[in-house]
């Protein structure tokens, strides 16, 4: 039995074979008293070869890595994986029941409570166990993620950059590999306490990503994002490419880039009111361009206010709710950057 903080686990991680079992959160509330959360978790041995993790459900509201996580346990058997992939399709499973993007036991968002703490709350001790025993047993670690309730995204990889050019142009290689239609690129801490830099700092090979979001499943993302998981573990011979070609994988397409960082903008609201998008993920737009109108609630005499693209480039996320306030974002707009610039800016 390993044990951290509140988490227990009974799985035998290193065992050969094929074995399900649970992390097991201990939580005493109104709710959960005499409970435990029980979040699924799954490993294929079938030797001594690489070893891999893939995680989804790290927010509890996106949707295309639960699927993709849970599909790869029932599609892979042991003589398919030369080493072992552990597979956690729910990472933050409070979250995951409530549907929401962070834990209703604490509002501990799990992919900013990394490499977690004993004696901090539940989301914490989720993400020590999570480092402690399942980050530490890897050499590649997939984290997959979606937009959630509140954003949609384009398909894209992470490809976000550390200060070290050997392990930029690693990362990129994953990217490139993984394959999705967009890769953004991100400035060195951008998300402090994600699962991306728990895996970094354990000396792993780390690739995360975005597929589709809005608190639903894209079939286009799904799609996109099991044929680069197939992609990028026959790449790091953690199954075979012919195992992956069974499972349905083909040839990545060029990923092109895109700039989430200094070069890019949020088109923010600015007033409460009801926002029109005038254009939509994945469009290009011009400096300048309208791209949304937002109308008063309340009052048909106030004039609509015309929001315009601050930046040019292309859409990268855009907002799902139209109700707005002061500081939402409706959109994120970066330019494409092409490979010289993306080569000079990883170091
Ligand atoms: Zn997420």
């Amino acid at each position: 039995m390993i044990r951290y903080d509140t988490v227990t686990c009974a799985l035998d991680l290193d065992a050969a074979g094929k074995s399900a079992g649970w992390v097991e959160l201990t939580h005493s509330d109104n709710d959960w008293d005499n409970s435990a959360i029980r979040s699924p978790l799954g490993v294929i041995r079938g030797g001594d070869g690489p070893v891999a993790l893939v995680t989804g459900g790290n927010h509890g509201d996106e949707y295309e890595g639960q699927i993709i996580v849970r599909r790869l346990f029932e599609m892979l058997e042991p003589a398919d994986v030369p080493g072992a992939l552990i597979l956690m399709p729910a990472l933050n499973m409070p979250a995951v029941l409530a549907a929401r993007r962070v834990s209703p036991l604490d509002s501990g968002n799990m992919n900013r409570s990394f490499p977690g703490a004993e004696g901090a709350g539940p989301t914490r001790a989720l993400a020590g166990f999570v480092t402690t025993h399942l980050i530490a047993r890897a050499g590649l670690v997939i984290d997959l993620h979606s937009g959630g309730t509140n954003s949609d995204f384009i398909d894209c990889g992470y490809l976000t950059l550390t200060g070290d050019a050997g392990m930029n142009r690693r990362n990129r290689a994953l990217a490139e590999t993984f394959g999705l239609p967009w890769t953004v690129v991100t400035p060195p801490g951008n998300t402090g306490g994600d699962l991306d830099s728990a895996a970094h700092a354990a000396g792993c090979a780390m690739f995360s990503c975005e597929l589709g979001g809005a608190g639903q499943v894209s079939r286009v993302s799904l799609d996109a994002g099991w044929q680069g998981v197939l992609r990028l573990l026959a790449s790091e011979a953690v199954i075979a490419a012919d195992t992956a070609r069974r499972l349905g994988a083909d040839g990545a397409g060029k990923t092109r880039f895109a700039d989430l960082g200094a070069g890019s903008r949020h088109v923010t609201a600015m007033r409460h009111a009801l926002a029109e998008p005038l254009v939509a993920l994945g469009q290009d737009v011009a400096m300048g361009q309208p791209v949304a109108i937002l109308r008063d609630l309340h009052d048909l005499d106030l004039p609509a206010q015309e929001l315009t693209a601050p930046v040019a480039g292309v859409v990268l996320v855009a907002r799902c709710r139209p109700l707005v306030r002061p500081g939402d974002h409706l959109f994120t707009i970066g330019p494409e950057l092409d490979a010289k610039t993306v080569a000079e800016m990883a170091g």
